[in-house]
């Protein structure tokens, strides 16, 4: 299964990448995720990125820069050529933008290999900006909770070097900073909507307050493919 997420910044499609990519067994893409340990000097094992494409990822993003389509289409050419993908992919984060859109189509056609589907997670914007004041982020272990849904677990405050004790209220999470991450999103991301519409891959499942239903909603599109 090979799968693109679509979904505005706290729409859950995280979430859902993750769980799929249990259920699927296998790997969820996230770009930032990779670009933030290129950061830190690290590259997954198996990734086979040349030591200048590291070091130019690591100088854009400490300059607090986007990563370019090109760079960003290199990293992920890298990384579904990995033996971890052969039964598909998940990609969450990516592609962002037409011009990401269309790149990511050149890459998996030379490769003569097809996204089976793109899952968009619709949520209506006011829902989102609620969801997201709401979340809380542990510094000590780097996990996210959310106060009304997601506490940490006696595992995870066991895992946790401070317990999650001190959770905090990022800075992208807060209501002005949200809405303006969702006018990007619909300026921009949204594009891509009619794009995969029209070669028939877009999925949309209406991303509900319970996550059952979410869950059991995404689960049922998908055993339709
Ligand atoms: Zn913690």
């Amino acid at each position: 299964m090979r799968l693109v997420m679509l979904g505005a910044p706290g729409s859950g499609k995280g979430t859902q990448a993750e769980r799929l990519s249990k259920k699927y067994n296998i790997p969820q893409i996230s770009t930032g995720d990779i670009f933030r340990a290129l950061k830190r000097g690290e590259q997954l094992p198996g990734m086979t990125l040349s030591k200048e494409t590291i070091d130019e990822i690591s100088s854009i993003m400490n300059s607090g820069n986007l990563v370019s389509d090109d760079i960003t289409i290199k990293v992920i050419e890298n990384r579904i050529a990995m033996s971890d993908c052969q039964n598909g992919f998940i990609l969450d984060g990516f592609p962002r933008n037409i011009p990401q859109g269309e790149a990511l189509d050149r890459l998996l056609e030379k490769h003569n290999i097809k996204l089976d589907a793109v899952l968009e997670l619709d949520v209506p914007d006011e829902a989102i900006v609620e969801r997201l004041s709401g979340r809380r982020y542990c510094k000590a272990c780097g996990k996210t909770y959310n106060l009304e849904s997601n506490m940490p677990t006696e595992e995870d405050r066991a895992n946790c070097p401070e317990h999650c004790e001190n959770l905090i209220l990022r800075d992208d999470d807060k209501p002005e900073v949200v809405k303006q991450r969702l006018a990007t999103y619909h300026d921009v991301t949204e594009h891509l909507k009619p794009y995969y519409k029209n070669q028939d891959k877009l999925i949309t499942v209406i991303g509900r307050k319970n996550l059952e239903n979410t869950i059991k909603d995404v689960d049922e599109a998908l055993a339709k493919l």
